[in-house]
């Protein structure tokens, strides 16, 4: 998983409130309605808590639920899904979830409610709750399973970073022309993580990209570094900009931590790169 990193998140999470505020009128609770829809993930946690299976709050939750399913009518979700730019999944960094509106038909990302939306209805609204994803990680595969900033790792907060890894396992010599000569795995120390990996169904899922994964080692060895310098020589500052500039042209992904939600299965590349000694 990748982390969303904006640096106008709050000034985001305030627009969001006011869109919302200008098209329905909020019921009352304990916490006022704009610390609710702009909360950011700890008071998320601090919210869910509070309103969990505590029947004294069933009218008000009953009262928030008619509230929720009128705003989704009536909000724009494509507004918060361009004004975001989050064009790959963070939960899988697998698929594009570019936001497009087009006579001939528009696409946006699913928002996944990282705190369900059947459990925690007085979230289903709030900014920092609405988590764009693709379809295969919100629907097919989350579904309804509960998740908590205390159990998994919530993308406005953290990335898996260094604490996962994809790892290729060598078990034939035939690996660099056989996808079936090696194993790839997805595993994490960190519990957190590890529980991410697991709900997302990630390692089972990036195993069918091992033909991708093949293409690296075979273009490691084509690509050594001898070729690398030769190649920068020749190109560096015209056909590209510099050393990681011409590493995603030969490998197809991005390399930086940080540009690694450009473009899918860039966390796939680097692992597999710095492990194949390329960078
Ligand atoms: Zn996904």
């Amino acid at each position: 998983m990748i982390k969303i990193a904006m640096p106008n998140l709050e000034e985001l999470a305030q627009k969001h409130y006011e869109a919302l505020k200008s098209k329905i009128k909020f019921p009352t609770c304990k916490y006022a309605l704009e610390e609710v829809i702009t909360a950011k993930p700890k008071k998320l946690h601090e919210i869910a808590m509070h309103y969990k299976g505590n029947h004294k709050f069933d009218v008000m939750i009953k009262a928030y639920k008619n509230f929720t399913v009128k705003a989704e009518n009536t909000y724009d979700a494509y507004d918060l899904a361009e004004s975001l730019h989050v064009n790959v999944c963070p939960y899988c960094n697998r698929n594009y979830t570019f936001t497009v509106r087009s006579k001939n038909g528009s696409t946006r990302p699913q928002f996944d409610h990282f705190y369900d939306k059947a459990t925690y209805p007085i979230l289903a609204l709030s900014f920092y709750n609405l988590i764009p994803s693709c379809p295969t990680c919100n629907t097919s595969i989350k579904g309804r399973k509960q998740f908590s900033l205390t159990t998994h790792v919530h993308p406005y907060v953290e990335g898996f970073d260094n604490k996962a890894r994809f790892a290729l396992h060598v078990n034939e010599s035939s690996f660099y022309y056989d996808e079936k000569g090696f194993d790839l795995e997805l595993s994490s120390d960190d519990v957190k993580v590890q529980k991410n990996i697991d709900d997302f169904a990630l390692e089972e899922i990036y195993k069918n990209h091992k033909d991708i994964v093949l293409e690296l080692i075979q273009k490691s060895v084509m690509y050594n570094e001898s070729y690398i310098q030769e190649l920068m020589k020749n190109y560096e500052g015209t056909l590209f900009k510099n050393e990681e500039d011409l590493l995603r042209l030969i490998f197809g992904g991005y390399i930086a931590d940080k540009d690694l939600g450009k473009r899918p299965l860039s966390k796939l590349t680097k692992d597999i790169l710095e492990q194949l000694e390329i960078i």
